[in-house]
């Protein structure tokens, strides 16, 4: 991986070989950094290329800079695991998040379940979606991740996750009531290329909710013996998703 300094920019923001930094990537580069014209950086953009740019331009509002060179990238696992994650008290859903972009998730859906204590109405939820963008888009920033994975718009329910999740060829709920059944022991016709996964809140989840997301064909599973908080389940079960399934 190159040492250069790294920065996402929208592919609409390259255009011919040109581009242009805007916003905190400027305060950035020209006072953090201290980076002049001559000087080199790596871009990320929304494409399996990282390009390698040379900066022409150093203003007080905006940088430009030339790519000079382009190398493809592919950092996605080849499991896409779609999390379904109950919202969680005070910024652990944050932590969740950022942990499950380092592990290669490529969705997260904020999820509203029986035993949530966390407000969930329209002004707290629009504050929190436009923050958990921002924690997708740097999170992904750092690990080098070119494809932002996708936070939901909205805070879903169970029923809505299920729901839209119908299709993905493996369907798991993380029970710690589940006593038997680990991951090692699903049975499988054939390596599974996406999951849906869910996990619950501090409180778990209620035997209606198992029992509701039995009906839409998701298994209950366990991680183990111990109880993992609500902050350490997700990391564990996207790390074992990937070591069996995924780039681990
Ligand atoms: N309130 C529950 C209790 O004390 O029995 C614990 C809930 S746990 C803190 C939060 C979530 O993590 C659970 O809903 C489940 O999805 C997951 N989880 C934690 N430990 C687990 C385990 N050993 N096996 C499977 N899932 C687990």
């Amino acid at each position: 991986m190159s040492s250069l300094n790294k920065f996402f920019v929208p592919k609409e923001q390259i255009i011919n070989n040109r581009l242009t930094l805007t916003g905190s990537d400027v305060s950035h580069i020209r006072t953090v950094l201290r980076l002049k014209a001559g000087d080199s950086i790596q871009v990320i953009s929304d494409s399996d290329k990282w390009l390698t740019v040379r900066l022409v331009e150093v203003k007080a509002k905006e940088v430009h800079g030339e790519v000079i060179a382009s190398e493809t990238i592919n950092l996605e696992s080849p499991l896409a695991i779609h999390l379904g994650q109950a919202l969680t008290k005070a910024n652990k859903f944050d932590v969740i998040l950022r942990k499950s972009v380092e592990l290669g998730v490529r969705s997260v859906t904020p999820l509203t379940t029986e035993r949530c204590v966390v407000k969930t109405h329209r002004t707290e939820i629009d504050k929190k979606i436009g923050r958990w963008g921002k924690i997708a888009l740097e999170s992904s920033k750092q690990c080098g991740r070119s494809q932002i994975p996708t936070v939901a718009e909205n805070i879903e329910t169970l029923e809505t996750f299920c729901r839209r999740n119908d299709n993905q060829d493996l369907k798991l709920v993380f029970w710690e009531r589940e006593e038997t059944k680990t991951l090692k022991d699903i049975e499988l016709n054939a390596e599974p290329r996406s999951v849906a996964v869910l996990i619950g809140p501090e409180g778990g989840f209620s035997q209606a909710e198992i029992d509701a997301v039995r009906r839409f064909g998701f298994q209950t599973v366990s991680l183990g013996p111990r109880i993992l908080r609500a902050e350490t389940a997700p990391v564990v079960a996207l790390a074992l998703l990937q070591s069996l399934w995924g780039d681990l």
